[in-house]
C-alpha cells in the first residue's frame, strides 16, 4: 500500500533542507522515496494556462485560479505516487497547511485535497522565529516581502498549527511536530526518518 507523508511548515522554516537530508538517509536504508513539491505541480499547471511563471506569485492570483491549480496539482501528485508505488516505497509531499493569500488565510489541505493525497501522517516542521526571519532574508531567490517580519512569522506559526490540526482531524492522519533548530538540521531529519520507519 502507498504510504504518504505530507509535510507542512511556514516559508523559511527549512522544510526543503530537512526533507532532502531525510530522503538521503531513507534511501540508504533501503527505501524508495519520491519527494514532491506541491508548489512545483501548481506552477507547472499555471505556466501551462499562462497565469504565472513565478512561484511567489501563486498566492497572489485570484482565489478561483489557485483553487483550480490546487486540485489539478493534488490529482497529478496522486497519479505520480501511484505510478512508482512498490515495496518500501514512501511518498513525501512538501506543501503548506495554510497560505496567506491577498484575500486572507486559505487552507492548503482542505478535504478535497486530502482525499487525493491520503496521508498517514502530517508532519509540521517548526523553527525559532528569529531563525526563520534570518533564513527568509538569506533566500534572495524568493519574493517574500509579504511574509517577512518577526510579528508576522509568529502569527503564521500559530495559524499554521490551527490549520494543521484541522487537516489532521478531517483526514484521520496523525500529526507530528518536528523542531528544526539552527545547526541541528540532521537531528530534525533523523526525527523525520523515525516517523517514516513507524508507518
Ligand atoms: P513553496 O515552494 O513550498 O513555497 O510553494 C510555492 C507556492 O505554492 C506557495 O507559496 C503557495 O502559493 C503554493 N502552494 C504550495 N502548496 C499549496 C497547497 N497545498 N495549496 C495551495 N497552494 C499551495
Ligand atoms: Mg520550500
Amino acid at each position: 500500500m502507498l504510504k504518504t507523508v505530507v509535510v507542512v511548515g511556514i516559508p523559511g522554516v527549512g522544510k526543503s533542507t530537512v526533507l532532502s537530508i531525510a530522503t538521503k538517509i531513507l534511501t540508504e536504508r533501503g527505501y524508495t522515496v519520491k519527494l514532491v513539491n506541491f508548489g512545483d505541480y501548481m506552477l507547472n499547471y499555471l505556466k501551462k494556462i499562462g497565469e504565472t511563471e513565478v512561484r511567489d506569485q501563486i498566492r497572489r492570483l485570484r482565489l478561483n485560479t489557485q483553487l483550480e491549480a490546487q486540485e489539478v496539482a493534488a490529482k497529478a501528485i496522486r497519479r505520480d505516487l501511484e505510478t512508482v508505488s512498490r515495496d518500501k516505497f514512501i511518498g513525501i509531499v512538501d506543501t503548506h497547511a495554510v497560505i496567506k493569500t491577498s484575500l486572507g488565510y486559505w487552507p492548503g489541505l482542505p478535504l478535497v485535497i486530502l482525499k487525493e493525497l491520503r496521508p498517514s501522517v502530517i508532519v509540521v516542521i517548526e523553527a525559532n522565529p528569529d531563525e526563520i526571519l534570518a533564513r527568509q532574508l538569506r533566500d534572495v531567490g524568493r519574493y517574500r516581502k509579504d511574509l517577512t517580519s518577526i510579528e508576522l512569522i509568529r502569527e503564521l506559526l500559530q495559524i499554521n498549527r490551527y490549520y494543521a490540526v484541522a487537516s489532521s482531524v478531517i483526514s484521520g492522519a496523525a500529526l507530528k511536530f518536528i523542531q528544526n533548530s539552527e545547526g541541528c538540521v540532521e537531528k530534525a531529519a533523523e526525527e523525520f526518518v523515525r516517523v517514516v520507519e513507524e508507518l
